[in-house]
């Protein structure tokens, strides 16, 4: 495995320090890899695999006394409980951070005796967790006293004035360092992390080298440079600038919540007004809990009023499922989550008077021990619930920044499946971020069409209109945009008079993220993929082309999607939340909304499911006849079509279907084995949830 290079760190603080008396003491110089749950189960991630992990680190050493001592401890990709212990007791725990972090455990003077004392960290966690921690250095000094040596008074501003801004302090090994500052009216700090509401922070630090960045989301430019922090103040100025053209859009994350309000996470609501502020969010969503909050006071009291519009929403946290519903009023009374039944629910959501907006939140994921999108209860092939129940959903999370999938563009398929069925769905990225730092504000969010010219005075009903008509790009780290015939975007349906199809395809994205490629799907079937230049062909702009496609025989609609490399230091993107493999390969993201392509000319849009429909009235009767007519038609139509000849069969002949299979179009015989792999897995999850 490859180990972090926190020695250079250590090496670089003994040299400073070991000429004084009161030198520290090195508990250890080494990276341990520890793991929670079992030692002999998989490893939690593939760049684990051939380490020998040890389920705890005990260590012995001697220690001459003095008052005040402190812990240095370098930790990286934790995620479950781990206790530090001293001669049995308690005197702390690493921090749930799965960023490398350079942090520091005070001691009082209780905790360490004169002589031998024996330190242990471990965890109790029956969850796989695999972590590594050290180097460890006991300092005879407090932690106050040693991060206040020297002080760094940075002013980070945008052309106009201050900026509020994400500041990032990174140890010479590449660790988040931790400083001595505190979170108030103007900062949300965490260990190498700032926040700041007006682009200022002084912060304590030991000396020693820094890399020290400043940004402010996906839209800007980060300033980053190397620092010698010296004894004493340390004065630093920094620019940054808007790079992504991004007029006409509105950034929203409809997915936020607080601790203050949702009880887990750790970003009180005060904090929360400076991380939208300092990610460029315009259109933040207040989603606690079954809670509807109100943000406009607290973002006024903390001065941050001027740079978003809050609209108050409720994520409506169900046993079956988690729905983001907005706009709402923060007295009216709220949804009752604890109903039990999926149709009663959506009865209940729809009940709602104001409420325009229903996303469905996370449907890959288990929370309550059910996956709304799962075998057991979804048929992904056709976008329906296996219990017959409608999906009363007008927009579903395609990309939810706090909890990534491992496939990257599992949920983007379900949702063009759901456009397939027929359903109006608007796809979203949002970033269910609970944290001030460790899971960033904003950074899945979507691109609403919308008058963006006030961020404080965003046309709320207008960017809700067009986030309904699925008027919308959703961003990751990239933007992607889409036109059809050189003026239909997406929630649009696109007219086709000639025999090809123009396709506008255009990526955005700040300096600090690399493109690698772009995909072109039609009805969720992949047409085009082509590499992306890395160089940018202007100013934030990473791609701008055209592609010819022929006119398709059919209706589909067409969505672009672009991929570029992960990020790690200044805006790291998160490892899976709930993994299917141990093998992750970050990356960024674009999702266009789909552009609806009326290419039979019929002067309306069908699905795949209308298509179906009209051919299962036709050749109902003979499957023979379905699968020929199939032909004409792609994969998603003659799954539907073998899905609504299948349901009406009291018995169906696997042999004979299998059979007929072999004359019929390759892209009719995926289309039944796409259904047939659905119906096998659904078998599989009835049998394992009995
Ligand atoms: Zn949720
Ligand atoms: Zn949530």
């Amino acid at each position: 495995m490859k180990l972090p290079t926190a020695f250079a760190c250590l090496a670089l603080w003994l040299t400073v320090s070991a000429l004084a008396d009161d030198s520290p003491v090195e508990l250890t110089s080494d990276v341990i890899h520890l793991r929670s749950g079992s030692l002999d189960g998989p490893a939690e991630w593939s760049e684990f695999e051939g380490s020998t992990p040890v389920a705890e680190w005990t260590h012995e050493f001697e220690w001459p006394g003095s008052d005040l001592a402190c812990l240095e401890v370098h930790q990286r990709d934790v995620k479950q409980d781990w206790r530090i212990h001293i001669n049995g007791k308690e005197v702390g725990k690493l921090i749930r951070d799965e960023n490398p972090l350079l942090f520091y455990v005070p001691l009082s003077k209780d905790d360490l005796k004169q002589g031998k004392n024996t330190i242990r960290v471990f965890s109790n966690s029956k969850e796989i967790d695999d972590i590594t921690m050290g180097p460890v250095v006991l300092h005879p000094t407090s932690s106050t006293t040693l991060l206040s040596e020297c002080v760094v008074e940075l002013n980070v501003s945008e052309w106009d004035g201050p900026a509020p801004c994400r500041i990032t302090i990174a140890a010479w090994c590449g660790d988040l360092q931790q400083v001595e500052s505190f979170s108030d009216s103007t900062l949300a700090v965490r260990p190498g992390v700032i926040y700041s509401g007006t682009g200022k922070a002084k912060f304590g630090l030991p000396p020693g080298l820094y890399e020290i960045y400043a940004g402010r989301g996906f839209e800007y430019s980060v300033a980053r440079e190397i620092v010698q922090v010296r004894a004493g103040t340390n004065e630093l100025n920094l620019t940054i600038q808007r790079e992504v053209p991004t007029e006409g859009y509105v950034a929203c994350d409809t997915h936020v919540h607080t601790l203050t309000y949702s009880g887990h996470g750790d970003s009180s609501i005060q904090e929360r007004m400076l991380t939208l502020a300092g990610e460029g969010i315009e259109l933040p969503i207040a989603t606690d809990h079954n809670k509807q909050i109100d943000y406009r006071a607290t973002a006024a009291e903390m001065g941050v009023s001027s740079y978003f519009t809050p609209v108050v929403g409720n994520e409506v946290t169900t046993k079956l499922g988690h729905f983001n519903v907005f706009p709402l009023t923060p007295g009216e009374a709220i949804p009752n989550f604890k109903l039990t039944d999926w149709d009663e629910i959506q009865n209940e959501i729809a009940r709602q008077p104001e409420s325009k907006i229903v996303i469905l939140n996370h449907a890959r994921d288990i929370h309550s021990g059910v996956r709304p999108f799962g075998p057991l209860l979804f048929n992904d092939s056709i976008g329906e619930r296996y219990d017959g129940q409608p999906l009363r959903i007008n927009a579903m999370e395609i990309l939810n920044s706090g909890a990534i999938q491992s496939d990257p563009l599992e949920l983007t398929r379900d949702w063009m499946q759901l456009l397939n069925r027929g359903l109006n769905v608007t796809p979203i990225g949002c970033s269910d971020s609970h944290d001030v730092s460790r899971y960033i504000v904003g950074q899945g969010r979507t691109y609403i069409r919308c008058d963006d010219s006030d961020p404080a005075n965003i046309p709320v009903d207008e960017a809700i209109n067009n986030l309904l008509q699925g008027r919308v790009t959703v961003s990751y780290g990239l933007l992607t945009e889409l036109t059809v015939n050189d003026k239909y975007s997406p929630g649009e349906t696109a007219t086709a008079p000639d025999d090809t199809i123009h396709v506008g395809l255009r990526v955005l994205g700040p300096h600090w993220v690399i493109p690698r490629e772009l995909h072109l799907y039609a009805n969720g079937e992949l047409i085009k993929e082509f590499p992306l230049p890395s160089e940018p062909m202007k100013p934030g702009v990473k791609y701008e082309g055209e592609l010819t496609i022929p006119r398709p025989a059919h209706d589909v609609h067409l969505v672009a999607v672009a991929f570029g490399n992960g990020l790690d230091n200044y805006w790291p993107t998160a490892k899976p939340y709930q993994p299917t493999t141990p093998n992750f390969e970050s990356t960024t993201l674009g999702v266009t909304g789909a552009v609806r392509v009326d290419a039979d000319r019929d002067g309306r849009w069908s699905s795949a499911r209308d298509y179906a429909e009209r051919l299962i009235s036709q050749h109902g009767d003979s499957l023979a006849n379905l699968l020929k007519a199939c032909d004409a038609f792609d994969t998603p139509t003659a799954t539907h079509a073998y899905h609504l000849w299948h349901i009406e069969q009291e018995k169906v002949d696997e042999a004979a279907v299998t059979k007929l299979l072999e004359n019929a179009a390759e892209h009719v015989k995926l289309g039944v084995y796409r259904y047939r792999d659905a119906l096998r897995a659904h078998e599989i999850a009835l049998i394992e949830a009995n």
